[in-house]
């Protein structure tokens, strides 16, 4: 019955998991889920107050424009600014998108042939893959290796897979690994993308949630990026607005042009009220971001410190709100957490092959949690 696409499907493992987890909520299990990459925290008030008060308004009640409201598309471009120092045309180098995953999922369609490569960070977002197999490309995994800082290494890409390649997927700081972008490496993509002539696509849903002073760059800060790509940026992870399903796409006017014509032809566009909140988040008063980064902050150190108190070498993220554990087999080691301490956590390996030996922790989870996690821990032979 389904097209032979739907079998290259990535077998969905986190389905997988989520059964596991439901046995064990069956058997009454109390489960400390640490697997879901979605904030616990709730939405700042004043942007809620904010949707209230434009949901209201019957001219908000219309289709959308495509490409995202005028105000809206200004406050993205304000804020790059203020935050990157990223100067952007609202008119021509801001889309709105509905969640950045909307943008990641869609691109190929407007850039890909059959058979051309996109490459994508491995353990990496598995919609970058999704997206590259719905426009019936081929996707050329970069492994993410602990050695080389969870960096790429360009030089090692195959001059014949360069060559036919359409696409590159970049994502600092990095989902699942939680590495920063080095100096010097959006440097490299640059060089390297305008010497293979690829569209860049950086995701920098985590810019914002970041520790101990560190500030994540935009790609788009680096000389020449503009040339070459795009970043998607997203309100989900910096304002806990993970089910408003809101974000951005901004960048080279040409590339951003592809993406909105294919965008048209599926989608109407992002509720008008939702823009308003959107446009509050942006332009209102931020502490409600410092506040939420203390909170994943505590409660890295308490999950890092109890990981090392249990013989675990594991570093301290500097950016995101995920610990990505050296492990021996994940897979194993995932349900062993599950079926015996009632402790979710994500298997590297369902981020691409170069994930195993590694299980994420999402830090989504109040300190108690956390604590409680480490003691159950600590009974086990792990
Ligand atoms: C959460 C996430 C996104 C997408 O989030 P949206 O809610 O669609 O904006 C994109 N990339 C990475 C790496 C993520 O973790």
């Amino acid at each position: 019955m389904y097209a032979a696409r739907m079998s290259n499907l990535p077998p969905y493992l986190f389905a997988r998991i989520d059964e596991m987890k439901a046995e064990q909520q069956k058997k009454g299990t109390d489960i400390i889920d640490l697997g879901v990459g979605d904030p616990d925290l709730p939405t700042p008030g004043h942007i809620v107050s904010s949707l209230c008060e434009a949901a209201q308004n019957p001219d908000n009640h219309h289709y959308p424009s495509y490409a995202g409201m005028p105000e809206y598309r200004s406050a993205v471009a304000d804020w790059y600014q203020q935050r990157f120092g990223v100067s952007l045309d609202p008119v021509k180098e801001v889309i709105a998108l509905m969640g950045s995953k909307d943008g990641i999922a869609h691109i190929a369609e407007a850039f890909v042939n059959p058979g051309d490569f996109v490459l994508a960070p491995s353990p990496g977002y598995p919609v970058y893959r999704t997206g590259t197999l719905f426009a019936e490309g081929r996707v050329y995994e970069m492994p993410l290796a602990r050695e080389n800082n969870f960096v790429p290494l360009l030089e090692k890409i195959p001059e014949k897979v360069a060559k036919a390649a359409k696409l590159m997927f970049i994502n600092y700081p990095n989902n699942p690994t939680a590495a920063v972008a080095p100096d010097g490496f959006y440097r490299e993509v640059v060089n390297f993308a305008s010497d293979h002539d690829i569209v860049v696509v950086s995701d920098n849903a985590y810019s914002e949630i970041a520790y101990d002073g560190y500030r994540a760059p935009s790609f788009l800060e680096t000389k020449g990026a503009m040339e070459v790509g795009v970043e998607m940026h997203s309100l989900s992870k910096t304002y806990n607005m993970t089910g408003w399903r809101i974000g951005m796409a901004v960048g080279n006017e040409e590339i951003l042009a592809g993406l909105g014509r294919v965008k048209t032809n599926v989608d109407s566009g992002v509720f008008n009220a939702v823009q308003r909140a959107a446009i509050t988040a942006l332009t209102g008063p931020q502490d409600c971001v410092r506040n939420a980064c203390a909170i994943y902050q505590e409660r890295r150190d308490v999950l890092i410190a109890g990981l090392r108190s249990l013989g675990f070498d594991v570093p301290a993220p500097q950016a995101t709100f995920y610990v990505w554990l050296p492990v021996q087999d994940c897979m194993a080691f995932a349900a062993k957490l599950l079926s015996e301490a009632g402790i979710v956590a994500t298997p590297g390996v369902g981020f691409g092959s170069s994930g195993e030996g590694y299980v994420r922790f999402a830090l989504t989870r109040p300190v108690s949690r956390i604590n409680e996690a480490i003691e159950r821990m600590r009974g086990l032979d792990v």
